[in-house]
This record gives structure tokens, C-alpha cells and sequence, in this order.
């Protein structure tokens, strides 16, 4: 039986190799294996469901994944960002609480606690919205609230966001409202500074007033196929009042108006030594809701939002770790595609960090990544398929050669 215990049942690999070994009742599975059994399931059950038109979302009642567990799912996948982690994983937890609590019709009703993520573009914020999805049981889409428009103009219905979720839960409307909406790049949709204007602006204020009406809980009439509505279109109407709301956002120069407020904090009420504590390099975590509001979001928005949480910026070490440490990291794609090929790829430390000093360089983030290291590899992608090589080492010389050739080129 010991043997059991410290192996994957399904692979065999041991506790020591894999992420995360969770025990049944009397098999033990890795991650990898959850995950891969989850794509194969869910392949072929949204094969099946597109025959049968039987999505299901059920939720697991005595399973339900713990905060705990889910922020250790998170952190397979995404490095650092602490404080978001455990703000999702508490929100998506209680999420579920509130669905199975209304089958009990208890007096105490847990209210619904949207959430709005603020972080610098290349954060994470995508990916720890698109991590959940990996765990969740109820229906999940990420929409984009750059293409929304008021009524009347040209662009997307607001109603259309929960088109995709409709989709997702094949139609089935009941679903459809247990589920959880990402809306990104919410900063998009504020208004151009503090005052309102008198004209009407097209991504503005009427978008947010909309936008309102689906985060309070109401019944809306969405467009099955999305986009526009028109006339004749037949609607699904959906009751949006349990479905939950997580936004994202950059927010860009939010950062001065934490600062407005913290000093006219310090000058006002508060004492001297708070100042001291203020670490001016990374103002985001003292983020409040006053800010958003300074930003251009509508005082109602923010109130539909209770949940406020933000991501770090991310530093040198951070960005090495993303190279390497995430399950699904860019070097571990690499690796597994020359190993399709039957080419052992491996890369020297040094290059790892000249990729960190180019992303950092270059001012892309953790996206840069990504796209240095595939400025380094496409030449050895292109030729090594047709060749006799079976191991390849990327060195500091040649990946500075393919970079300072593609600089210059540009
Ligand atoms: P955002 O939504 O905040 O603009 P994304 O989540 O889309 O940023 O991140 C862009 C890419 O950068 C991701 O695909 C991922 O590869 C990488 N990335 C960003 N932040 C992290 C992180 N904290 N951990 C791991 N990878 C990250």
C-alpha cells in the first residue's frame, strides 16, 4: 500500500515530480492527470452536450475547493500576486456558498461580492481569471468591455456580455446565471476625468449606467448571437442576480491619485508616521475605492464592486520565475516542442536572465517574455526539424546574436 500512497495512480510518476497529489479512496492522481482527465471530459462531454443539449454544472457538494485549495491551483500557473490570489479564492469559495445556500432557504442571505482587480497590462490579471476557469464548475467567459457602447451606438449591446456565458452554458438559461463573468479592461469604460461632461460620451458614463443594471441583479434581455440587438431578434432573458462579476483593469496613472490622497491624508488627519510607512514605488496596494471614483468610475459601479484588489508590478525576479516556474511556463513550452521533434532543449542560466534584461529593456513585462524568446529560438525552430541534431544548448552568444540581428533588422 506505501507505494501507493506516494505515486500517481494513473501515471505512476512520484509525489516528488508532480505539482500536487490528491488522494481518493483508494488511488492517488497528480495534477497533470486531473487536468488531463478534465480536457478529455470536457471534450467529449461538450461533444455530447452539442447533441444532447445537456450542459452540467453541478456543483460538487461535499468537493467544493477550499480557498486554500484554489490558491493552490493558482500557483501552479501564476507567480507571486498574492493578494489577488487569496481575494479570488475567498470570492469564488463564497460564490459557491451562496449558490447551494439558496436551495436551503435559510433567512441570512449571503449577498454577492463582485470583485475588481486593478494591476499594470501583463500582470496576470487574464491569467489568474483564465486559472479559475480551469477549476470552476459553473459557466465562465472573459469578455472585453472595450467594445461595449451605449444604446445607439455603434459597438456592442451591454447585454451582449452575457452572450458568451449563455454560450458557454449551451443555452441553458439557468446555468447561465450561476456563473461568473471576467470583464476586462473595465478602466476603458470611465469617465475622462472627474466632472461629468455635458456631452454625452459614447464610452462613458451610459456605458456604466448599463453596465450597473447587470452587476445589481435584473433581468435582462440578452441577444442569443451577440453584438447588436435589432428588432425581430427573438432575446433570452436572464436574471443576473447570482451571476458573479470579477473586472480587471490597468488603470493607468491611478497611481497619482492614490498619491492626491495619501497626501492630503497626511497633511488632514493622520499621524506622521503612517507617511513613513508609505512605500512610494508601489502605490497600487493602498488603492481605495475613492480612487476608482477619482478615476472616472461612477460611485454605483464601485458600490456593485465591494471587492477590491490589485496586482504588483512585476520585478526581476518575478519575471525570471514566470520563464521557468509555472507548470505551463514559455521555457517548458519550448522544451516540449523540440522534444516532439525528439531534440533535447536546454538553455544556459545566463540566457534566462538576458531574456529578463531584454523584457525589462524593451518595457514589455512578462509579454516580452514570450516574444524574446522566440526571437532567440525561430531560426533553431525553422532548421532543426529537417536536420540529424538531437540536443540543442542555447547559449548567452547566440541568443544575444539572434537578438542584436532582429534589432538591427528593426
Ligand atoms: P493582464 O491581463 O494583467 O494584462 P495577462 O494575464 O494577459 O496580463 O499576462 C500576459 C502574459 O504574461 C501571460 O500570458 C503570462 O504568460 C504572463 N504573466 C503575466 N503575469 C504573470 C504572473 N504573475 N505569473 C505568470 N505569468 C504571468
Amino acid at each position: 500500500m506505501k507505494s501507493i500512497k506516494q505515486h500517481c495512480s494513473f501515471c505512476g510518476r512520484p509525489e516528488q515530480q508532480v505539482g500536487m497529489l490528491l488522494s481518493g479512496m483508494e488511488a492517488l492522481i497528480c495534477d497533470d492527470c486531473v487536468e488531463r482527465a478534465y480536457e478529455m471530459v470536457s471534450e467529449s462531454s461538450s461533444n455530447s452536450r452539442r447533441r444532447t443539449n445537456n450542459a452540467d454544472f453541478s456543483i460538487p457538494q461535499k468537493e467544493l475547493p477550499r480557498p486554500k485549495d484554489v490558491k493552490a491551483f493558482l500557483d501552479l500557473y501564476v507567480i507571486g500576486q498574492d493578494a489577488a490570489k487569496r481575494y479570488l479564492s475567498v470570492s469564488v469559495y463564497n460564490h459557491y456558498k451562496r449558490l447551494m445556500q439558496q436551495k436551503t432557504n435559510d433567512e441570512v442571505e449571503i449577498e454577492k461580492s463582485n470583485i475588481i482587480m486593478v494591476g499594470s497590462t501583463g500582470t496576470g490579471k487574464t491569467l489568474l481569471a483564465k486559472t479559475i476557469a480551469r477549476l470552476l464548475k459553473v459557466p465562465f467567459t472573459i469578455v472585453d468591455a472595450t467594445v461595449l457602447t451605449e444604446a445607439g451606438y455603434v459597438g456592442e449591446d451591454i447585454e451582449s456580455l452575457l452572450t458568451r456565458l449563455l454560450q458557454v452554458a449551451d443555452y441553458k438559461v439557468e446555468e447561465a446565471e450561476k456563473g461568473i463573468v471576467f470583464i476586462d479592461e473595465i478602466d476603458k469604460i470611465a469617465r475622462k476625468g472627474d466632472n461629468p461632461s455635458i456631452t454625452r460620451d459614447v464610452s462613458g458614463e451610459g456605458v456604466q449606467q448599463g453596465l450597473l443594471k447587470l452587476l445589481e441583479g435584473s433581468i435582462v434581455n440578452v441577444p442569443p448571437q451577440g453584438g447588436r440587438k435589432h428588432p425581430d431578434q427573438k432575446m433570452i432573458q436572464v436574471n443576473t442576480k447570482d451571476i458573479l462579476f470579477i473586472c480587471g483593469g490597468a488603470f493607468d496613472g491611478i497611481e497619482k491619485k492614490i498619491a492626491q490622497r495619501l497626501n492630503t491624508q497626511v497633511v488632514g488627519y493622520t499621524a506622521s508616521s503612517s507617511n513613513q510607512a508609505i512605500d512610494r514605488n508601489n502605490l497600487l496596494q493602498y488603492i481605495a475605492p475613492q480612487d476608482l471614483k477619482a478615476f472616472g468610475l461612477i460611485p454605483e459601479i464601485i458600490g456593485r464592486l465591494p471587492i477590491l484588489t490589485y496586482l504588483q508590478p512585476l520585478d526581476r525576479v518575478a519575471l525570471r520565475k514566470i520563464l521557468t516556474e509555472p507548470k505551463n511556463s514559455i521555457i517548458k513550452q519550448y522544451i516540449k516542442i523540440f522534444e516532439m521533434d525528439g531534440v533535447q532543449l536546454q538553455f544556459d542560466e545566463e540566457v534566462l536572465e538576458y531574456i529578463v534584461d531584454k523584457a525589462i529593456e524593451f518595457k514589455l513585462g512578462a509579454r516580452g517574455l514570450r516574444s524574446i524568446t522566440e526571437d532567440i529560438m525561430i531560426d533553431a525552430m525553422y532548421e532543426i526539424p529537417s536536420s540529424q541534431i538531437n540536443e540543442l544548448r542555447i547559449t548567452l552568444d547566440y541568443a544575444k546574436e539572434r537578438i542584436e540581428k532582429i534589432e538591427y533588422r528593426a
